[in-house]
């Protein structure tokens, strides 16, 4: 047996077989005319990218679809092919030359220190990977070699590939690099995949093991279990299993703390995710994250297009559907937008911050959220706000938005306008900006990596990756308490909402709506439910003062029992 810790990044308990996952690449023969041999095999790869795209969308795999045709943008882009000609010219062999072009393009993007160019640095080693199997002339089997359900046991997975996986194939993963809060445990919470990441030993510990279990909250992972781990990991499945199931009762219902409602709706990235909340029963949608609509693409969608997918969404609920304008910037660049790289991205142009560069791009979605608010009870919220200027710039298009279509004669409807409070800035001054919108929405993730200087991709630092910290407590709770002066709502869209400490506080602190994946909606409503006013308040008010995430922690569990 050998036990391994990580970081618990989606919930639930996985148990089956190992799978790992091999990074190393085949051997590559040398060839007379290496860089024709090159621009032949990109071709190919470029050919099984497209018709993995095709076969992902016609699978109705919104989001691998969109990454993958992002990558087969990258393999077009010369980048790779140059610096592969220039190890080549240096006289390295040619399996070698790909490899370390590859490795030497995606440690600078890495370098970037940039949630979406870290992601943009995964897709470059695979498009490498995929280029060096081609020349070997090698099948390469990755995860499409899962013939049995497993746990899969990897250095990192890409979001293609967390967004590609079977939850009837894959029981789980445990990968030794990554973030509870980062793109892959968003894509694994969405498909209720148990997952562990930022477990440091887990590929040399899967070395020759057979079985493997992992804990999805708590970051265990475990190889070949004596019998008392694999009792205490069978009693934790059945205990997650019965909670899920007992919380199906809540489906559809609305819940309350004490008197007070709160909402329990649900976060979304595409029209399929959608569905997954309408079948979820969800309070509505707390956050559509527009961005995938805009990625991977080589121009942005047009205002028909945005406002076909808005008022979709919004006519598939009578609940508030909370749609969340563009986050795209430094962090996440669409090529399109040319924006320059930048030293510390998630300091830099991204969200609201970039839409007076380009009015154009954040006036046509306002005009498109504008016409689908028409048909529903649509809300905009504009993202990483952080000063009553940010907010003012972006309310002033709004207005100029609102006019062109009068103007035009277009029906438009007048939807409630917020903001997310994902800077401690606004989270201090959240009184001033109260005036000015009709509702906030916390988002968590970016909110703990900004209070305690940690980023959340980075899984070295994932100690400090946890919204039950004082501080973020405290800034939460300064934007409630501002919210409640002001009379307008105030949800939390984090993946804090979907924790049973942080959303026990969040309803303490009379949070009243709860954004969290579909496959957590009745989990949080049942949570939710058991909890009694008289017993959380007090709580809440020690937390407030308490030293520490893991004193916080201590203090609620005995809620949760
Ligand atoms: C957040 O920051 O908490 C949030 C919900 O937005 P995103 O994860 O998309 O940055
Ligand atoms: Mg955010």
């Amino acid at each position: 047996m050998k036990t391994e810790k990580g970081t618990g990044a989606s919930p639930g308990v996985g148990n089956g077989p190992v799978f790992v996952l091999r990074d190393e690449a085949p051997d590559v023969p040398e060839v007379d005319d290496p860089a024709a041999a090159v621009a032949a095999s990109m071709e190919l790869v470029k050919d099984d990218l497209r018709s993995l795209q095709a076969s992902a969308e016609a699978a109705g795999r919104t989001e691998a679809a969109e990454i993958l045709g992002a990558q087969s943008l990258m393999a077009d882009d010369p980048m790779l092919s140059d610096a592969i000609s220039e190890a080549l010219e240096g006289g390295v062999a040619l399996g070698d030359a790909v490899t370390s072009a590859g490795k030497s393009i995606a440690a600078m993007l890495a370098a970037m220190d940039n949630e979406y160019l870290a992601a943009r640095s995964a897709d470059v080693l695979e498009i490498a990977d995929r280029l060096r199997y081609r020349l070997a002339g090698v099948e390469r089997l990755g995860l499409a070699g899962i013939e049995q359900p497993c746990i899969v046991v990897a250095r990192t997975l890409t979001a293609v590939d967390t967004a590609g996986l079977d939850p009837e194939l894959v029981l789980g993963f445990a990968m030794e690099e990554g973030g509870p809060t980062g793109h892959v445990a968003v894509i694994a919470r969405s498909l209720g995949i148990p997952a562990v990441v930022g477990a440091g030993g887990v590929l040399a510990a899967a070395d020759g093991a057979g079985q493997a279990v992992i804990d999805g909250v708590t970051g265990d992972v475990v190889f070949d279990p004596d019998e008392e781990a694999a009792a205490d990991f069978s009693d934790r499945a059945n205990r997650f299993a019965a909670a899920r199931a007992a919380a199906e009762q809540y489906s559809g219902v609305e819940v309350t703390f004490g008197a007070d409602p709160v909402r329990v709706a649900a976060n979304v990235g595409t029209l399929e995710d959608v569905d997954q909340a309408v079948a979820a029963a969800a309070d509505g949608i707390g956050l559509f994250r527009t961005e995938f609509l805009f990625l991977g693409r080589s121009s942005p969608p047009g205002e028909d297009e945005q406002f076909e997918v808005y008022a979709q969404a919004a006519r598939s609920f009578t609940a508030p559907v909370v749609i969340r304008t563009l986050d795209i910037g430094g962090d996440k660049p669409a090529p399109y937008l040319n924006l320059d790289a930048e030293e510390n991205p998630f300091l830099g142009e991204r969200g609201v911050r970039i839409y007076e560069s380009f009015p154009d791009l954040f006036a046509t979605q306002v005009r498109a959220l504008l016409r689908a608010s028409n048909e529903g009870d649509l809300w905009m919220m504009l993202p990483m706000v952080a000063t009553v200027e940010d907010l003012d710039g972006a309310l002033k298009i709004i207005d100029t938005a609102r006019k062109d279509l009068a103007e035009r004669g277009v029906a438009s409807g007048d939807p409630r306008i917020g903001v997310m409070v994902e800077v401690p800035s606004a989270a201090l001054i959240a009184d001033q900006l109260a005036t000015r919108v009709d509702f906030f929405s916390i988002g968590t993730n970016d909110l703990t990596q900004y209070t305690l200087a940690a980023d959340r991709t980075n899984g070295r630092l994932n100690a400090y990756a946890d919204a039950a910290h004082p501080a973020v407590l405290r800034l939460c709770e300064m934007t409630a308490a501002a919210g409640r002066r002001h009379g307008i709502s105030v949800g939390v869209c984090g993946a804090a909402g979907a924790d049973p400490v942080t959303a026990a506080l969040f309803a303490s602190m009379g949070i009243d709506k709860l954004s969290v994946v579909a496959p957590s909606v009745n989990t949080v409503k049942a949570l939710i439910d058991g909890l009694d006013p008289a017993d959380a308040g007090p709580i809440l008010d020690a937390a407030l003062s308490a030293t520490s995430a893991e004193a916080v922690r201590a203090l609620v569990s005995p809620l949760l029992a």
